[in-house]
């Protein structure tokens, strides 16, 4: 038996909701597997700001850092929107990121047969379903670089004026690149064993160092097959053979925006679980892909299934609990082909439509069975 320590940070709107549902989910898995599951619940986000005037205090930090995962509901909402950047609920998100050194971002953008027709895609495109990892490098590249504003001496070729003239520096060092691209050949080890490095190499030199970093690495994982991809290509290819493609492996910038074209893919934000990782070894941070829905918190019909797989990605990637992880995933699929959902992912009449927490206990109840 192993005990392990989650931090357990609900956050804003639906976050305590959600949260709270995947730590059952949790306690189950602990009951059934021998292990234990120890909680300290800390806050940050906006219920920060109200108590302490601060979005990320020092103790729900040092509980992130001492623990063995984070666990994270969701920040934010529209009475925090008017406060000042580094005053916002979002500033608990990028702390987290910088304090743990979570430098590898990975989303999962999976179709589940039964919610197929909430994909945008036709039918005969996703027929074979999706399951996607996109491994997204989250601290460096131009949301990082040097960047600034400022009048422009120069004029366009026919002589206009440029007035202001703004830029962001994309640069990324060889250590950088090496240690995301490790994390996305070892993902790939443990799924289908195919790798694609997006970029734009034809244009960009980082992009250019990105190839290069890999074909260093690549001898070291012989059994994975990888190919280069350009980004304007690979965000045609999500629309036009999602089912074939494995694991993604890109930049900050990149990332950030083929991950939410194959979270669309899906149809349903509240499916889609996440995890942030560091060095191996240190505490990696889950949540949901989701904000705080603050149109619905409180109302106890929040899906908490995105928050459920985000747990089950922790039982699998910080905890060693690969089994547990997939027991968990199969009775979130097997409670939806009983037809329970909850009302974001209902489709058809015929739904069983239930609230947040009657839908963790449908997936308890399918995980105990398992
Ligand atoms: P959102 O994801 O919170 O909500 C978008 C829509 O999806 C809403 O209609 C909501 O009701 C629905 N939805 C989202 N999650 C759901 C779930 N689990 N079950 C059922 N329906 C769900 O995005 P938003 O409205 O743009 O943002 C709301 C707040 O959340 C903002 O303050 C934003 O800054 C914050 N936010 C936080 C995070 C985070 O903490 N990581 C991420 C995104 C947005």
């Amino acid at each position: 038996m192993t005990k392990f320590n989650i931090c357990v940070i609900p956050g804003d709107g639906i976050g305590p909701e959600v949260t709270a549902s995947a730590c059952e989910v949790l306690k189950a898995v602990g009951e059934k597997s021998g292990h234990e599951f120890v909680f300290s619940e800390v806050i940050a986000g906006g219920c920060a700001i109200d108590q302490f005037d601060d979005p990320l205090p020092s103790a729900s930090l040092e509980c992130a850092k001492n623990s063995d995962a984070v666990l994270l509901g969701a920040v934010g909402g529209p009475k925090w929107d008017g406060l000042p950047g580094k005053k916002r609920p979002e500033a608990a998100l990028l702390g987290l990121r910088k304090e743990l050194g979570l430098y590898a971002n990975l989303r999962l953008a999976v179709l589940f047969p039964e919610l197929k027709s909430a994909s945008p895609l036709r039918d005969d495109i996703v027929k074979d379903g999706v399951d996607i990892m996109i491994v997204r490098e989250l601290t460096g590249g131009i949301y990082f670089g040097e960047r600034g504003i400022g009048p422009s001496e120069g004029t366009l070729e026919d002589g206009t004026p440029k007035g202001i003239e703004a830029f962001d520096v994309e640069r990324y060092s060889e250590a950088e690149i090496e240690r995301i691209l490790k994390v996305g050949f070892t993902i790939a080890m443990q799924r289908r064993k195919r790798l694609i490095v997006v970029d734009k190499a034809n244009i960009l030199e980082t992009s250019r160092l990105w190839r290069k970093v890999t074909e260093k690495i690549a001898p070291s994982y012989p059994e994975v097959s990888y190919e280069f991809m350009y980004v304007d290509n690979a965000s045609m290819q999500l629309l036009r053979q999602a089912s074939k493609m494995d694991v993604i492996v890109t930049s900050n910038m990149f990332g950030d925006i083929l991950s939410d074209e194959a979270g669309m893919i899906t149809g349903s934000i509240g499916m889609l679980p996440s995890a942030s990782l560091g060095d191996p070894g240190k505490p990696g941070m889950y949540e949901p892909v989701h904000g705080s829905a603050p149109d619905i918190a409180g109302k106890g019909i929040a899906n908490p299934l995105a928050t459920i797989l985000s747990s089950a990605m922790m039982l699998r990637s910080s905890l060693g609990l690969a089994d547990e992880a997939t027991k968990v995933e199969n009775a979130v699929r097997s409670v939806l082909a009983q037809g329970y959902r909850t009302m974001d992912i209902s489709l058809s009449s015929e739904d069983k439509i239930l609230g947040t927490k009657e839908m963790t206990d449908k997936v308890i109840e399918a995980y105990l069975q398992d």
